[in-house]
């Protein structure tokens, strides 16, 4: 494993560094307040080639690896956690699912409109009853001549009312078959397929969360990505590769967290004195400096793994569990070490707070993730 940043890697990083302090930081409370999803600020991001970071140039993308991802998605967290959000969404599920399953005639016609971010990406795999047993789906997909007819909802799904395009995962087979289901690619505009409730969350509130509702919705055969009974697959090894993305975004705010804290102890005082200078506070930071950069090496890790083509299952679910679990923990420490002002609107740290609990959840909750560690070291 490579531990010296590559300098293309610093590039990417500076330039997702500069977009966040520019286009993001200044609006973040206001779109927070506002549960705004501001789809200008994906344009422009598209422009900068980081809407298809993984997606090969021949495809109109970036044609970069996962550690330049990765990068990119940590600087944008570290101002926002809802845009790192979309962005990882975006970029992993329903870009990444074309990429990794498409046939070149998908690729060719979604890939160069989602990474240039002409058109933004859902992926629906979640449903009301079934989401952490999301093999056990109740929406169906069913044969009629060279159409599929897709009934059901999903919800949860990030951009489920915005996205221009999704890639959707519905049943085929008989429920607990273990190949029972297959992954279509479905255009707003479809007739049968439409928006449906959207969530007011505790945060993220900027990267919409909805439902999405296919009532006899009609799509030819050529939108299936792969084989019948495939799309369960498909999508843990989709899964796979967000959960780097799911890291990063964790490390990216407890990053922001860690350094909105670390700034403030020097500057407030009490007792005479700045408070990083008493042995409660100082410890907090350097457990904090610590966790974060070892969640670094483990997404790093996965990443470099996932980069080379070799088994990474194992890897990104610790590189997952255990970032989203210190962002929860340095985001609540900064807030502590923030005291009252910490609780207010005023500063940043509440809001990394409110965001980092969607880290422990998405793509696979914290027990899930140990489920599947536990399963690799078991076997
Ligand atoms: C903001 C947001 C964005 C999202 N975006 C998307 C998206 O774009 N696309 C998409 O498809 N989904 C999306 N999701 C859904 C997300 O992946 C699910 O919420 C997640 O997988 C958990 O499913 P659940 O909410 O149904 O919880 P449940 O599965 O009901 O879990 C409830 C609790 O039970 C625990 N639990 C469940 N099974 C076990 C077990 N076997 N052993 C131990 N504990 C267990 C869980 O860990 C959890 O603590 C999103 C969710 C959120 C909140």
């Amino acid at each position: 494993m490579e531990f010296q940043t590559q300098e293309i890697t610093l590039q990417v990083s500076q330039t997702a560094r500069d977009f966040a302090q520019q286009h993001i930081k200044p609006f973040v409370m206001e779109w927070d307040e506002k549960q705004e999803f501001p789809t200008q600020v994906f344009k422009e991001m598209g422009k900068l080639g980081l809407m298809g970071v993984l997606v090969p140039e021949e495809y109109g993308g970036s044609g970069l690896g996962y550690l330049e991802y990765m990068a990119v998605i940590e600087e944008i967290s570290k101002v926002c956690g809802s845009i790192g959000l979309s962005l990882a969404a975006h970029n992993s599920l329903c870009t990444g699912h074309i990429l990794q399953s498409g046939s070149e005639e998908q690729k060719y016609r979604y890939l160069p409109k989602l990474a240039s971010a002409e058109w933004i990406g859902a992926w629906g795999l979640t449903e009301p009853n079934t989401g952490s047993d999301a093999g056990n789906m109740r929406t169906t997909a069913v044969k009629d001549g060279d159409h599929w007819i897709l009934n059901g909802t999903k919800n949860w799904i990030t951009h489920g009312i915005s996205g221009d395009v999704a890639v959707v995962i519905a049943r085929t087979g008989d429920p607990r078959e273990s190949s029972n289901s297959t992954a279509f690619i479905v255009e707003r505009g479809t007739k049968g397929f439409s928006g449906g409730k959207k969530e007011n969350k505790l945060g993220m509130r900027a990267s919409e969360t909805a439902e999405m509702i296919f009532d006899n919705c009609r799509i030819s055969d050529e939108q299936r990505i792969g084989e019948v009974g495939d799309g369960f697959k498909q999508a843990l090894k989709v899964l796979d590769g967000g959960r780097i993305s799911i890291a990063a975004l964790s490390i990216g705010i407890a990053r922001g967290a860690y350094e909105a804290a670390l700034q403030y102890s020097k500057e407030r005082h009490q007792f005479d004195q700045p408070i990083s200078s008493f042995q409660g506070i100082s410890f907090k930071l350097a457990d904090m400096a610590t966790e974060i950069e070892a969640a670094e090496l483990l997404t790093a890790q996965a990443a470099d793994l996932k980069n080379r083509k070799l088994p990474m299952t194992k890897q990104a679910a610790m590189a997952k569990y255990y970032a989203s679990e210190v962002a929860v923990k340095v985001s609540t420490d900064a807030v502590q070490i923030f005291g009252g002002y910490g609780y207010t609107k005023d500063f940043p740290v509440e809001k990394f707070y409110r965001d980092s609990k969607l880290c422990t959840i998405g793509e696979g909750t914290s027990e899930i993730q140990k489920m599947v560690i536990a399963r690799h070291i078991l076997k």
